[in-house]
């Protein structure tokens, strides 16, 4: 499978409007691998959009993508879904307000997901319902997994109550990938497709050192119910036998540049840190 990262930032984008601290303040200066947009991947074989960040057309034009076929969201929080709209300024013929035929996104859901994308709304109603109507996409629920052309995709529910997040692994011609970018824990890693990924896509969770301002989480802060840390994330991919380990999700407030993951990651064999335009092959 030949992937390409498309946004390696995370619920904050790099550099944070407005802000002068060091990451962003070279991110501004330096540009891409400094600069991070929001979480999105594009699977080329299949081409499968994942997740639609506010600035995913940017995204697309800039990787050279010229079809879309799938789009599938892990979950619904405001940085993975904030583009959705993307639909239409791909799609959208301007003679007929419909979609150009060849143009029509298969949007791609596991059925739970899929409901709760209906109460996605702008002040005219759902958001998923208009752009059915307009024929910009078509939608297709599934259970547990559904064949993409060439690829299996698996999508495995995390247990988080109301806060529906899914981790899908793709699989084609014995390759594996999991794809578990945010959202991620309770981790189902006795779910035995999670096991020895040849590559596992994962946010670091959360890193407790070299924080701005000096901060230091408490013991009992919020993060530490929704993130694993670093450590605990590395731990957790060595459990399911991952062979590479490619963390996105890169938060502005971790800290940390571009170059300072560069470093980090040359401290370990199979761990790679991404940037916006990383392409890999799996
Ligand atoms: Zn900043
Ligand atoms: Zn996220």
């Amino acid at each position: 499978m030949d992937v390409t990262i498309l946004g390696s930032g995370g619920c904050m984008v790099i550099p944070k409007p407005l802000c002068d601290c060091r990451i962003c303040s070279e991110a501004r200066k330096k540009g891409v691998p400094y600069e991070r947009t929001g979480p999105s991947a594009f699977i080329h074989d299949e081409n499968i959009l994942i997740d639609t960040p506010a600035e995913i057309s940017i995204q697309l034009n800039r990787a050279h993508i010229m079809q879309v076929d799938n789009l599938m969201f892990t979950h619904l929080d405001p940085d993975h879904i904030e583009g959705f709209r993307v639909v239409e300024q791909i799609a959208l013929d301007f003679r007929t307000w419909q979609a150009f035929p060849g143009k029509q996104i298969r949007l791609i859901l596991p059925v739970p997901l899929m409901d709760q994308l209906r109460n996605v709304q702008s002040a005219y109603g759902s958001l998923l319902d208009y752009y059915v109507a307009q024929k910009f996409i078509t939608c297709v629920s599934f259970k547990d997994s559904i064949v993409i052309g060439d690829i299996r995709v698996t999508a495995i529910p995390v247990d988080r109550g109301e806060m529906l997040s899914f981790i899908y692994v793709f699989e084609k011609a014995g390759r594996k990938m999991v794809y578990a970018p945010c959202d991620i824990r309770p981790f189902p890693e006795n779910h035995e497709k999670v096991a020895r990924p040849d590559l596992f896509v994962v946010q670091p969770g959360l890193f407790e050192k070299k924080l701005r301002h000096g901060f230091i989480y408490p013991t009992d802060h919020i993060s530490r119910t929704t993130l694993y840390t670093f450590e605990e994330t590395l731990a957790l991919a060595e459990r399911i036998q991952a062979d590479q380990i490619l963390f996105v999700h890169l938060e502005e407030y971790w800290n940390r540049s571009h170059s300072d993951y560069a470093a980090l990651q040359n401290q370990f064999e199979n761990v790679r840190f991404a940037w916006d335009g990383m392409q890999l092959s799996v």
